[in-house]
């Protein structure tokens, strides 16, 4: 290392990822300079991701629970959007959390310096700021530098009413027909928004099913109630072309249920995410970098042993709370601790409506990998507190080990899903097994109970639902 560095680490990337290991690093004593291209903090999730989404997908929640229960005596006026005022609404939401950021580093005396930064050697970082260019040199580097949607040839028309993630988020106007490329998370939550707030929605998905990844009996009661919703929903069948026309953005469609093509006033793609590696100049350093992705151990170490990389950069699942996590081990080994990244799971919720959660196995990929398992699984009708709300869709399913009895895997669709996610994480970290949740005593009435029901239904302590 250096004898002359400016500081023992530099962190580039001000994410999720990004800022918890400049914090931590900060917090263990080490020297810390934080470089972010833009001028707040936060990244992708705070400014364009995580939290902007659910705050508008909190508007569409309020809004289709008043249209709900019209038929239950509660009868509200036709909403009026005001379309600034959210806007303003939501951008306060984000400045809360990045303002927070920024007097965070402050306290901990991290200096973030705004500018894009590029390896210059194995100890040199050059940024390039609007106050000119500055060299970095460092000890210890972490690359957190995030991802960037992907817009594949054919969907890369240069059209304003064409949109990634960020576009859909900035909601300029609610499209009176909206095409939504890209039938995963991301994708979907977009709908959701959109269709709340008056749009007809429209989702094409080349796989054969919606929502890679999650339990297919869980994304039953999810599809149902998009499919009741939404204009169309095309599945297997792939985008083959887009046309700027005057009246709206014409879409070629090649699949078994789409009709040849059909003109969309915005079109939003969300057809994945590519890791930002490719931005930091990283072969400078020594390093090698495959499509944007650059290799790290459960150390957060790459190939070359000072320098680290955690979040999107490194690879699936590209998710917020995988990012923090990596970032604190990553400081920690800086910091000389004996961290590594050694989670059994990390769960992933679609915060869709209903809410789709899922942690550890799914029964397809128990039967995939061999693992004989025996389950659970509660349906919502019979939760008290579901039928209170009126959202008696949900389903709450655990998978157990037959072998063990322990449990391996659960899957949540219903109201809240994602917040319940978080008991069944803990469950499958600490190595329990149906009757240990089981005898949990869960308050009641709430959604929590499901969790304790499922784990009693596969140990058929109750067999009758009650
Ligand atoms: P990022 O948040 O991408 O941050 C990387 C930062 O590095 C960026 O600020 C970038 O400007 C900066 N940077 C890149 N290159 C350079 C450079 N050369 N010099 C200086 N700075 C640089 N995840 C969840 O867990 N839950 C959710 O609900 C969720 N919702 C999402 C909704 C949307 C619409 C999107 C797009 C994503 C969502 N995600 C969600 C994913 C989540 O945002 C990412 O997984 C997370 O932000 C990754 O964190 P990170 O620290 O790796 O990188």
């Amino acid at each position: 290392a250096p004898t002359d560095a400016d500081c023992d680490v530099v962190v580039i990337g001000a994410g999720p990822g990004g800022y918890t290991a400049a914090f931590r690093a900060a917090d263990l004593g080490l020297k810390v300079i934080l470089v972010e291209r833009y001028d707040t903090l936060g990244g992708v999730c705070l400014n364009v991701g995580c939290i902007p989404s659910k705050a508008l997908l909190h508007v569409g929640h309020i809004l289709d629970t008043a249209e709900q229960f019209k038929d239950h005596g509660v009868v509200f006026g036709k909403p009026k959007i005001e379309l600034d005022k959210l806007r303003d609404w939501k951008s306060s939401v984000v400045g809360k959390l990045t303002g927070g950021l920024a007097s965070m580093a402050k306290q901990r005396k991290v200096e973030t310096v705004t500018g894009k930064a590029e390896f210059a050697g194995p100890h040199e970082l050059k940024v390039d700021g609007k106050d000119g260019g500055r060299t970095i040199k460092f000890k210890h580097a972490i690359i957190a530098a995030g991802s960037r949607p992907v817009a594949p040839p054919g969907m890369d028309l240069d059209d304003p009413r064409v949109m990634d993630s960020t576009g859909a988020l900035e909601l300029e106007e609610i499209p009176k027909r909206l095409l939504v490329v890209g039938g995963g998370i991301i994708g979907l939550e977009m709908a959701t928004v959109y269709e709340a707030l008056g749009a007809k929605v429209t989702v094409v998905e080349l796989m054969d099913r919606l929502m890679a990844g999650a339990d297919k009996d869980i994304l039953r009661p999810f599809e149902k109630r998009i499919r009741a919703r939404y204009e169309n929903i095309y599945t297997g069948t792939k985008v083959a072309g887009m046309e700027a026309l005057k009246k709206g953005i014409k879409v070629t469609f090649e699949g078994k249920d789409a009709p040849e093509n059909d003109t969309f006033d915005r079109v939003l793609v969300a057809v994945g995410r590519r890791p930002n590696g490719d931005l930091v100049n990283a072969e400078a350093a020594g390093l090698e970098v495959d499509r944007g992705f650059i290799k790290a151990d459960e150390q957060m170490r790459t190939s070359v042993p000072h320098i680290f990389a955690i979040g999107d950069v490194i690879g699936q699942p590209m998710l917020a709370h995988k990012a923090t996590h990596e970032g604190k081990v990553a400081a920690e080994v800086i910091a000389g601790e004996k961290s590594a990244f050694d989670a059994r799971v990390i769960p992933s919720v679609a915060y869709t409506d209903p809410e789709v959660a899922w942690v550890g196995l799914t029964e397809e990929q128990a039967k995939e990998q061999g693992i004989k398992v025996e389950k659970g699984a509660f349906p919502w009708a019979a939760s008290g507190r579901a039928l209170a709300m009126g959202r008696e869709e949900g389903m709450t399913k655990l998978l157990f080990d037959a072998e063990t009895g322990r449990v391996v895997g659960g899957s949540i669709v219903g109201v809240s899903a994602g917040d319940l996610i978080g008991e069944v994480a803990l469950a499958i970290e600490m190595g329990s097994d149906a009757t240990d949740i089981g005898l949990t005593v869960h308050p009641h009435p709430t959604l929590s109970e499901t969790v304790c029901f499922a784990a009693e239904m596969a140990e058929g302590t109750i067999t009758d639902l009650y």
